[in-house]
Protein backbone atom coordinates (compact mmCIF):
# COMPACT_ATOMS: atom_id res chain seq x y z
CA UNK A 1 0.00 0.00 0.00
CA UNK A 2 1.22 3.59 -0.85
CA UNK A 3 2.10 5.81 2.11
CA UNK A 4 2.14 9.03 -0.17
CA UNK A 5 -0.10 11.46 0.78
CA UNK A 6 -1.80 12.98 -2.02
CA UNK A 7 -4.37 15.41 -2.90
CA UNK A 8 -6.50 16.46 -6.24
CA UNK A 9 -7.43 20.15 -6.18
CA UNK A 10 -10.21 21.37 -9.33
CA UNK A 11 -9.51 24.79 -10.54
CA UNK A 12 -12.89 25.19 -13.00
CA UNK A 13 -15.26 23.13 -11.58
CA UNK A 14 -17.09 23.02 -8.35
CA UNK A 15 -19.59 20.77 -6.32
CA UNK A 16 -22.91 20.97 -7.16
CA UNK A 17 -22.11 23.01 -10.29
CA UNK A 18 -25.32 22.74 -13.01
CA UNK A 19 -24.69 22.19 -16.10
CA UNK A 20 -27.15 22.60 -19.79
CA UNK A 21 -24.54 20.76 -22.00
CA UNK A 22 -23.17 17.21 -21.38
CA UNK A 23 -19.39 17.53 -22.18
CA UNK A 24 -17.50 18.90 -18.96
CA UNK A 25 -13.67 19.81 -19.15
CA UNK A 26 -11.99 19.09 -15.75
CA UNK A 27 -8.99 20.45 -15.04
CA UNK A 28 -6.76 20.41 -11.82
CA UNK A 29 -3.58 19.35 -10.43
CA UNK A 30 -2.16 16.26 -8.07
CA UNK A 31 0.25 16.79 -5.75
CA UNK A 32 2.79 13.82 -4.92
CA UNK A 33 3.15 11.44 -7.38
CA UNK A 34 3.29 7.01 -7.39
CA UNK A 35 3.18 5.07 -10.04
CA UNK A 36 -1.12 5.49 -9.91
CA UNK A 37 -3.50 6.64 -12.71
CA UNK A 38 -6.41 9.25 -12.16
CA UNK A 39 -9.46 7.66 -12.67
CA UNK A 40 -13.14 8.82 -12.65
CA UNK A 41 -16.18 7.10 -11.47
CA UNK A 42 -19.61 8.11 -11.82
CA UNK A 43 -21.74 6.73 -9.62
CA UNK A 44 -19.89 4.52 -8.71
CA UNK A 45 -18.73 3.22 -12.17
CA UNK A 46 -15.61 3.70 -13.92
CA UNK A 47 -16.42 6.39 -16.62
CA UNK A 48 -14.49 6.49 -20.02
CA UNK A 49 -12.71 10.18 -20.01
CA UNK A 50 -10.60 11.54 -22.46
CA UNK A 51 -7.23 12.67 -20.60
CA UNK A 52 -4.06 14.90 -20.55
CA UNK A 53 -2.27 14.11 -16.91
CA UNK A 54 1.43 15.31 -16.62
CA UNK A 55 3.73 15.50 -14.15
CA UNK A 56 6.96 18.01 -13.56
CA UNK A 57 8.29 16.46 -10.98
CA UNK A 58 7.64 13.84 -7.97
CA UNK A 59 5.45 16.65 -5.94
CA UNK A 60 3.92 18.19 -9.14
CA UNK A 61 1.46 17.34 -11.52
CA UNK A 62 -1.18 18.88 -13.28
CA UNK A 63 -4.66 17.30 -15.71
CA UNK A 64 -7.17 18.35 -18.12
CA UNK A 65 -9.64 15.98 -18.67
CA UNK A 66 -13.12 15.78 -20.80
CA UNK A 67 -16.05 13.47 -19.48
CA UNK A 68 -19.77 13.15 -20.40
CA UNK A 69 -22.73 13.69 -17.77
CA UNK A 70 -25.56 12.05 -18.07
CA UNK A 71 -28.70 13.33 -17.82
CA UNK A 72 -29.69 14.55 -14.06
CA UNK A 73 -27.13 14.07 -11.47
CA UNK A 74 -23.57 12.51 -11.49
CA UNK A 75 -21.72 12.01 -8.31
CA UNK A 76 -17.87 12.12 -10.06
CA UNK A 77 -15.53 10.75 -7.82
CA UNK A 78 -11.63 11.06 -8.97
CA UNK A 79 -9.28 9.12 -7.48
CA UNK A 80 -5.88 9.19 -7.70
CA UNK A 81 -3.99 6.20 -5.60
CA UNK A 82 -5.76 6.51 -1.93
CA UNK A 83 -7.08 9.84 -2.20
CA UNK A 84 -10.57 10.51 -3.35
CA UNK A 85 -12.28 14.09 -4.68
CA UNK A 86 -16.13 13.45 -4.81
CA UNK A 87 -18.48 15.89 -6.58
CA UNK A 88 -22.02 15.76 -7.30
CA UNK A 89 -22.74 17.87 -11.02
CA UNK A 90 -25.91 18.29 -12.38
CA UNK A 91 -26.69 18.42 -16.01
CA UNK A 92 -30.31 19.60 -16.83
CA UNK A 93 -30.24 20.15 -20.47
CA UNK A 94 -31.27 23.48 -22.23
CA UNK A 95 -34.59 24.57 -22.37
CA UNK A 96 -33.74 27.21 -24.84
CA UNK A 97 -35.92 26.67 -27.92
CA UNK A 98 -33.57 28.47 -29.84
CA UNK A 99 -30.96 26.16 -31.55
CA UNK A 100 -28.57 24.81 -33.22
CA UNK A 101 -28.63 21.65 -35.56
CA UNK A 102 -25.42 20.08 -37.30
CA UNK A 103 -26.04 18.60 -40.86
CA UNK A 104 -23.85 16.40 -42.68
CA UNK A 105 -24.77 17.93 -46.72
CA UNK A 106 -24.55 15.24 -49.32
CA UNK A 107 -24.50 16.42 -52.82
CA UNK A 108 -26.73 14.80 -55.36
CA UNK A 109 -24.61 11.95 -57.12
CA UNK A 110 -22.05 11.69 -54.06
CA UNK A 111 -21.88 8.69 -51.74
CA UNK A 112 -21.56 10.28 -48.40
CA UNK A 113 -18.18 9.22 -47.90
CA UNK A 114 -15.85 12.34 -46.99
CA UNK A 115 -12.20 12.14 -48.00
CA UNK A 116 -10.11 9.91 -45.76
CA UNK A 117 -7.35 7.51 -44.78
CA UNK A 118 -9.22 4.89 -43.84
CA UNK A 119 -12.52 3.32 -44.89
CA UNK A 120 -14.51 4.19 -41.91
CA UNK A 121 -15.62 7.62 -43.68
CA UNK A 122 -18.89 6.67 -43.84
CA UNK A 123 -21.99 9.10 -43.09
CA UNK A 124 -22.79 7.40 -39.41
CA UNK A 125 -18.83 8.08 -39.13
CA UNK A 126 -18.99 11.41 -40.33
CA UNK A 127 -22.43 12.86 -38.31
CA UNK A 128 -20.49 11.12 -35.38
CA UNK A 129 -17.72 13.20 -35.38
CA UNK A 130 -19.73 16.28 -36.44
CA UNK A 131 -21.97 15.62 -33.64
CA UNK A 132 -18.80 15.32 -31.25
CA UNK A 133 -16.84 18.54 -32.74
CA UNK A 134 -20.13 21.02 -32.01
CA UNK A 135 -20.55 19.53 -28.65
CA UNK A 136 -16.72 20.37 -28.00
CA UNK A 137 -17.60 23.77 -29.23
CA UNK A 138 -20.47 24.06 -27.17
CA UNK A 139 -18.49 23.11 -24.37
CA UNK A 140 -15.65 25.47 -24.97
CA UNK A 141 -17.93 28.37 -25.53
CA UNK A 142 -19.32 27.90 -21.96
CA UNK A 143 -15.82 27.82 -20.71
CA UNK A 144 -14.70 30.85 -22.36
CA UNK A 145 -17.88 32.91 -21.21
CA UNK A 146 -17.35 31.86 -17.67
CA UNK A 147 -13.85 32.71 -17.84
CA UNK A 148 -15.16 36.10 -18.61
CA UNK A 149 -17.54 36.36 -15.15
CA UNK A 150 -20.87 35.33 -17.31
CA UNK A 151 -21.19 32.02 -16.45
CA UNK A 152 -21.86 28.99 -18.09
CA UNK A 153 -23.78 30.26 -21.01
CA UNK A 154 -23.71 28.48 -24.39
CA UNK A 155 -26.07 27.44 -27.26
CA UNK A 156 -28.75 24.69 -27.58
CA UNK A 157 -27.47 21.64 -29.80
CA UNK A 158 -30.86 20.98 -31.32
CA UNK A 159 -30.44 17.56 -32.78
CA UNK A 160 -27.40 15.08 -33.07
CA UNK A 161 -26.09 15.57 -36.44
CA UNK A 162 -27.96 14.91 -39.78
CA UNK A 163 -27.62 13.71 -42.83
CA UNK A 164 -29.05 16.75 -45.57
CA UNK A 165 -29.72 15.55 -48.92
CA UNK A 166 -28.94 18.21 -51.39
CA UNK A 167 -30.84 19.16 -54.79
CA UNK A 168 -27.35 20.36 -55.66
CA UNK A 169 -25.30 17.75 -58.15
CA UNK A 170 -21.67 17.33 -57.19
CA UNK A 171 -20.54 18.47 -60.49
CA UNK A 172 -22.29 21.44 -59.89
CA UNK A 173 -20.70 22.18 -56.24
CA UNK A 174 -17.14 21.60 -57.81
CA UNK A 175 -17.62 24.95 -59.60
CA UNK A 176 -19.03 26.65 -56.79
CA UNK A 177 -17.19 29.31 -54.31
CA UNK A 178 -17.41 28.88 -51.30
CA UNK A 179 -19.44 31.72 -51.42
CA UNK A 180 -22.06 30.41 -54.25
CA UNK A 181 -21.92 27.14 -51.99
CA UNK A 182 -23.27 28.93 -48.84
CA UNK A 183 -25.77 30.67 -50.81
CA UNK A 184 -27.23 27.64 -52.65
CA UNK A 185 -27.13 25.46 -49.24
CA UNK A 186 -28.45 28.41 -46.82
CA UNK A 187 -31.57 28.75 -49.02
CA UNK A 188 -32.16 25.15 -49.25
CA UNK A 189 -32.13 24.62 -45.48
CA UNK A 190 -34.34 27.68 -45.11
CA UNK A 191 -36.78 25.67 -47.55
CA UNK A 192 -36.50 22.68 -46.17
CA UNK A 193 -38.49 21.29 -43.11
CA UNK A 194 -35.71 21.28 -40.99
CA UNK A 195 -36.30 25.42 -40.67
CA UNK A 196 -38.82 26.54 -38.27
CA UNK A 197 -39.83 29.93 -36.84
CA UNK A 198 -36.34 31.73 -37.17
CA UNK A 199 -35.14 29.48 -33.84
CA UNK A 200 -32.80 27.22 -35.85
CA UNK A 201 -29.07 28.27 -37.13
CA UNK A 202 -27.47 25.41 -38.84
CA UNK A 203 -23.66 24.25 -38.97
CA UNK A 204 -23.08 22.15 -42.03
CA UNK A 205 -20.19 20.08 -43.42
CA UNK A 206 -19.91 19.35 -46.68
CA UNK A 207 -19.27 15.44 -47.88
CA UNK A 208 -17.78 15.95 -50.85
CA UNK A 209 -14.92 18.51 -50.10
CA UNK A 210 -11.94 17.30 -52.64
CA UNK A 211 -8.34 17.36 -52.06
CA UNK A 212 -6.71 16.63 -55.62
CA UNK A 213 -3.00 16.48 -53.78
CA UNK A 214 -0.32 18.47 -54.80
CA UNK A 215 2.92 17.42 -57.13
CA UNK A 216 4.76 20.67 -57.19
CA UNK A 217 5.73 20.77 -53.39
CA UNK A 218 3.74 24.08 -53.13
CA UNK A 219 2.35 23.29 -50.06
CA UNK A 220 1.51 26.76 -49.43
CA UNK A 221 -2.01 27.21 -47.48
CA UNK A 222 -3.42 29.38 -51.01
CA UNK A 223 -2.31 26.09 -53.03
CA UNK A 224 -3.76 23.46 -50.89
CA UNK A 225 -6.85 25.70 -50.92
CA UNK A 226 -6.65 26.06 -55.24
CA UNK A 227 -6.23 22.65 -55.27
CA UNK A 228 -9.34 21.59 -53.27
CA UNK A 229 -13.15 21.89 -54.07
CA UNK A 230 -16.13 22.18 -51.96
CA UNK A 231 -13.93 23.00 -48.77
CA UNK A 232 -16.14 26.53 -47.65
CA UNK A 233 -15.18 28.38 -44.60
CA UNK A 234 -17.85 30.88 -44.09
CA UNK A 235 -19.98 31.66 -41.18
CA UNK A 236 -22.79 34.22 -41.07
CA UNK A 237 -26.94 34.69 -40.89
CA UNK A 238 -28.12 31.11 -40.37
CA UNK A 239 -25.46 28.98 -41.58
CA UNK A 240 -22.50 28.71 -41.21
CA UNK A 241 -21.14 25.81 -43.68
CA UNK A 242 -17.54 24.39 -44.11
CA UNK A 243 -15.92 21.18 -45.60
CA UNK A 244 -15.17 17.86 -44.70
CA UNK A 245 -11.29 18.38 -46.11
CA UNK A 246 -9.54 17.71 -42.45
CA UNK A 247 -12.76 15.72 -41.06
CA UNK A 248 -10.46 12.23 -41.23
CA UNK A 249 -8.26 13.79 -38.27
CA UNK A 250 -11.29 14.32 -35.66
CA UNK A 251 -12.42 11.71 -33.07
CA UNK A 252 -15.62 9.78 -33.35
CA UNK A 253 -15.64 9.22 -29.54
CA UNK A 254 -14.90 11.01 -26.60
CA UNK A 255 -12.07 9.10 -25.02
CA UNK A 256 -10.19 9.96 -27.95
CA UNK A 257 -10.10 14.10 -28.68
CA UNK A 258 -7.54 14.69 -26.20
CA UNK A 259 -5.17 11.79 -27.94
CA UNK A 260 -6.45 13.53 -31.68
CA UNK A 261 -4.90 16.72 -30.23
CA UNK A 262 -2.11 15.45 -29.42
CA UNK A 263 -1.78 13.08 -32.43
CA UNK A 264 1.90 14.12 -33.83
CA UNK A 265 1.28 12.14 -37.32
CA UNK A 266 2.44 13.94 -40.14
CA UNK A 267 0.00 14.72 -42.88
CA UNK A 268 1.24 12.85 -46.30
CA UNK A 269 0.27 16.20 -47.62
CA UNK A 270 0.64 15.04 -51.23
CA UNK A 271 -2.76 12.80 -50.89
CA UNK A 272 -4.69 14.46 -47.68
CA UNK A 273 -5.72 18.04 -47.14
CA UNK A 274 -3.19 19.80 -44.10
CA UNK A 275 -5.10 22.69 -42.89
CA UNK A 276 -3.39 22.61 -39.29
CA UNK A 277 -1.86 26.31 -40.11
CA UNK A 278 1.60 24.84 -41.01
CA UNK A 279 1.66 22.07 -38.45
CA UNK A 280 1.64 19.70 -40.51
CA UNK A 281 -0.03 17.28 -37.94
CA UNK A 282 -2.80 15.56 -37.54
CA UNK A 283 -3.67 16.95 -34.09
CA UNK A 284 -2.54 20.65 -35.70
CA UNK A 285 -5.54 19.85 -38.42
CA UNK A 286 -8.05 19.11 -35.91
CA UNK A 287 -7.20 22.33 -33.60
CA UNK A 288 -7.08 24.18 -36.47
CA UNK A 289 -10.38 23.13 -38.42
CA UNK A 290 -12.10 22.73 -34.56
CA UNK A 291 -11.32 26.39 -34.30
CA UNK A 292 -12.45 27.25 -37.63
CA UNK A 293 -15.55 25.86 -36.34
CA UNK A 294 -15.56 28.44 -32.76
CA UNK A 295 -14.67 31.00 -35.43
CA UNK A 296 -17.34 31.08 -37.75
CA UNK A 297 -20.16 29.78 -35.27
CA UNK A 298 -19.45 33.04 -33.76
CA UNK A 299 -20.62 34.89 -37.05
CA UNK A 300 -23.89 32.86 -36.68
CA UNK A 301 -24.17 34.52 -33.15
CA UNK A 302 -23.98 37.94 -34.76
CA UNK A 303 -19.92 38.73 -33.68
CA UNK A 304 -17.76 40.71 -35.97
CA UNK A 305 -13.63 40.19 -36.03
CA UNK A 306 -11.40 41.18 -33.67
CA UNK A 307 -7.79 41.91 -33.80
CA UNK A 308 -7.10 38.95 -31.53
CA UNK A 309 -8.92 36.14 -29.51
CA UNK A 310 -11.29 32.97 -31.45
CA UNK A 311 -13.10 35.91 -33.31
CA UNK A 312 -9.37 37.48 -34.46
CA UNK A 313 -6.62 36.09 -35.50
CA UNK A 314 -6.08 32.91 -32.62
CA UNK A 315 -8.10 30.23 -33.55
CA UNK A 316 -5.15 27.38 -33.84
CA UNK A 317 -5.01 26.51 -29.96
CA UNK A 318 -8.26 24.90 -29.25
CA UNK A 319 -5.47 22.12 -28.18
CA UNK A 320 -4.24 24.25 -25.46
CA UNK A 321 -7.66 24.55 -23.99
CA UNK A 322 -8.26 20.53 -23.98
CA UNK A 323 -4.44 19.46 -22.90
CA UNK A 324 -1.61 20.02 -21.29
CA UNK A 325 0.98 21.51 -24.47
CA UNK A 326 2.40 24.71 -23.60
CA UNK A 327 4.97 24.74 -25.92
CA UNK A 328 4.30 27.99 -28.17
CA UNK A 329 3.77 26.71 -31.27
CA UNK A 330 5.58 29.90 -33.65
CA UNK A 331 2.39 29.75 -35.77
CA UNK A 332 2.07 32.71 -38.89
CA UNK A 333 -0.39 34.89 -37.99
CA UNK A 334 -3.61 34.76 -39.57
CA UNK A 335 -5.51 37.77 -41.35
CA UNK A 336 -9.47 37.32 -40.83
CA UNK A 337 -10.86 39.68 -43.97
CA UNK A 338 -14.26 39.46 -46.03
CA UNK A 339 -13.55 38.47 -49.91
CA UNK A 340 -14.18 40.44 -51.96
CA UNK A 341 -17.03 38.83 -53.43
CA UNK A 342 -18.79 37.83 -50.31
CA UNK A 343 -22.26 39.26 -49.99
CA UNK A 344 -21.76 42.44 -46.93
CA UNK A 345 -24.70 42.00 -45.08
CA UNK A 346 -24.02 38.19 -44.27
CA UNK A 347 -20.67 39.60 -42.34
CA UNK A 348 -19.14 36.44 -43.27
CA UNK A 349 -15.66 36.01 -44.07
CA UNK A 350 -12.54 33.31 -45.48
CA UNK A 351 -9.52 33.23 -43.36
CA UNK A 352 -6.51 33.85 -44.94
CA UNK A 353 -3.23 32.35 -44.15
CA UNK A 354 0.13 34.48 -44.45
CA UNK A 355 3.21 32.22 -45.29
CA UNK A 356 4.70 31.42 -42.28
CA UNK A 357 7.93 33.73 -41.43
CA UNK A 358 6.07 36.94 -41.76
CA UNK A 359 5.22 37.63 -38.80
CA UNK A 360 5.62 35.63 -35.20
CA UNK A 361 2.97 35.15 -32.69
CA UNK A 362 3.73 38.17 -30.16
CA UNK A 363 2.64 38.59 -26.79
CA UNK A 364 1.73 35.24 -26.32
CA UNK A 365 2.80 34.62 -22.79
CA UNK A 366 1.20 37.54 -21.36
CA UNK A 367 -2.63 36.26 -22.44
CA UNK A 368 -4.60 33.40 -20.99
CA UNK A 369 -2.49 29.93 -20.65
CA UNK A 370 -4.70 28.71 -23.44
CA UNK A 371 -4.42 31.79 -25.51
CA UNK A 372 -7.89 30.90 -26.46
CA UNK A 373 -10.51 33.46 -25.57
CA UNK A 374 -13.41 35.92 -26.47
CA UNK A 375 -12.76 39.68 -26.07
CA UNK A 376 -14.92 41.60 -24.22
CA UNK A 377 -17.16 42.92 -26.71
CA UNK A 378 -17.68 39.42 -28.06
CA UNK A 379 -18.44 38.02 -24.73
CA UNK A 380 -21.22 40.71 -23.95
CA UNK A 381 -22.98 39.81 -27.27
CA UNK A 382 -22.86 35.69 -27.20
CA UNK A 383 -24.04 36.35 -23.17
CA UNK A 384 -27.13 38.57 -23.72
CA UNK A 385 -27.85 36.72 -27.37
CA UNK A 386 -30.78 34.54 -27.45
CA UNK A 387 -29.34 31.22 -28.46
CA UNK A 388 -27.63 31.89 -24.69
CA UNK A 389 -30.07 32.69 -22.91
CA UNK A 390 -33.51 30.42 -22.19
CA UNK A 391 -36.18 31.89 -23.38
CA UNK A 392 -38.52 32.07 -20.30
CA UNK A 393 -35.60 34.02 -18.72
CA UNK A 394 -35.10 36.93 -20.88
CA UNK A 395 -39.11 36.67 -21.40
CA UNK A 396 -40.81 36.49 -24.83
CA UNK A 397 -43.58 39.51 -24.55
CA UNK A 398 -40.39 41.82 -25.82
CA UNK A 399 -42.07 42.26 -28.89
CA UNK A 400 -42.46 45.76 -28.62
CA UNK A 401 -38.83 46.75 -28.26
CA UNK A 402 -37.04 48.72 -31.17
CA UNK A 403 -33.67 49.74 -31.45
CA UNK A 404 -32.73 52.18 -34.03
CA UNK A 405 -30.07 55.12 -34.96
CA UNK A 406 -30.63 59.02 -36.01
CA UNK A 407 -28.24 59.66 -38.83
CA UNK A 408 -29.07 63.26 -37.78
CA UNK A 409 -28.49 63.43 -34.05
CA UNK A 410 -26.14 60.13 -33.89
CA UNK A 411 -28.17 59.06 -31.24
CA UNK A 412 -28.63 54.92 -30.97
CA UNK A 413 -32.26 54.55 -28.93
CA UNK A 414 -33.89 51.50 -27.67
CA UNK A 415 -37.97 51.29 -26.37
CA UNK A 416 -38.36 49.36 -23.83
CA UNK A 417 -35.35 47.74 -23.27
CA UNK A 418 -31.79 48.74 -22.48
CA UNK A 419 -28.63 49.34 -24.18
CA UNK A 420 -25.86 46.97 -23.47
CA UNK A 421 -23.41 47.12 -26.57
CA UNK A 422 -23.05 49.61 -29.12
CA UNK A 423 -20.04 48.55 -31.68
CA UNK A 424 -18.69 50.51 -34.60
CA UNK A 425 -17.28 47.81 -37.20
CA UNK A 426 -15.20 48.40 -40.42
CA UNK A 427 -17.99 47.54 -43.29
CA UNK A 428 -15.48 45.65 -45.24
CA UNK A 429 -13.85 43.34 -42.99
CA UNK A 430 -16.50 43.64 -39.94
CA UNK A 431 -13.07 44.40 -37.94
CA UNK A 432 -13.93 46.24 -34.52
CA UNK A 433 -13.03 49.76 -34.46
CA UNK A 434 -14.40 50.86 -31.41
CA UNK A 435 -17.08 49.76 -28.80
CA UNK A 436 -19.22 50.84 -25.74
CA UNK A 437 -20.62 49.03 -23.11
CA UNK A 438 -23.29 49.62 -20.67
CA UNK A 439 -23.54 46.37 -18.15
CA UNK A 440 -24.46 48.26 -15.39
CA UNK A 441 -26.55 51.08 -16.37
CA UNK A 442 -30.09 51.31 -17.80
CA UNK A 443 -29.65 53.48 -20.60
CA UNK A 444 -31.43 54.10 -24.14
CA UNK A 445 -30.21 56.53 -25.37
CA UNK A 446 -26.10 56.93 -26.37
CA UNK A 447 -24.70 59.39 -28.61
CA UNK A 448 -22.45 58.77 -30.91
CA UNK A 449 -19.47 61.40 -30.97
CA UNK A 450 -19.10 64.07 -33.87
CA UNK A 451 -15.07 63.38 -34.00
CA UNK A 452 -15.60 59.66 -35.54
CA UNK A 453 -16.51 59.52 -38.78
CA UNK A 454 -18.90 57.34 -39.88
CA UNK A 455 -18.47 56.30 -43.31
CA UNK A 456 -18.01 53.11 -44.49
CA UNK A 457 -18.54 51.22 -40.98
CA UNK A 458 -21.18 49.04 -39.62
CA UNK A 459 -23.40 49.88 -36.59
CA UNK A 460 -23.94 46.75 -34.31
CA UNK A 461 -26.07 46.88 -30.95
CA UNK A 462 -27.82 44.96 -28.80
CA UNK A 463 -30.26 45.41 -26.00
CA UNK A 464 -30.94 43.13 -22.47
CA UNK A 465 -33.26 41.53 -24.19
CA UNK A 466 -30.73 39.93 -26.82
CA UNK A 467 -32.83 41.83 -29.49
CA UNK A 468 -29.83 43.36 -31.97
CA UNK A 469 -29.71 46.36 -34.34
CA UNK A 470 -27.09 46.14 -37.29
CA UNK A 471 -26.77 48.75 -40.10
CA UNK A 472 -24.51 49.95 -42.26
CA UNK A 473 -23.84 53.88 -42.15
ZN1 LIG B 1 0.14 6.56 -4.08
ZN1 LIG C 1 -14.38 35.70 -39.51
Amino acid sequence: MCDIKHSIELSNVSDNDKFSYPIIPLKGSICNRCSSDLKVQIDNCEWPVSKDLRFTNDKRGRFKLLLRLKKWDNLVTLSYCNYELKLSLFYAGSENSYSVIPLYIICEGHDGRYQSDTDENDIKSACNKITLGIELVQSLYAEKLAEKGFGRKTFTIGSLCLPFHSKLSLEESKKMTDQELWNYFAREILLSELYQAEKQKFVGFISSTYYEGVSNNDFSYANIKRRTTGNATLGGGGLALFGTGCLYTWPEKLVDIVPAFLNGKQVNRKLMMDDSNYRHTYGGCYATTIGSVCHEMGHIFDLGHTKDGIMGSELDHINRVFTLITTTEDLPERIVGRNTDVRRSMNSKLTQIKRPGEFLLKYQQQKESDITYFTNNCAITLQLHKWFNCDTCTSDNNCDTRLSFNFVTRIVTSVNSFLKLVELREREDGMLKVYWSFLDGNIDCFQITRDILLDGLTLFVIDNFGNILKQDL
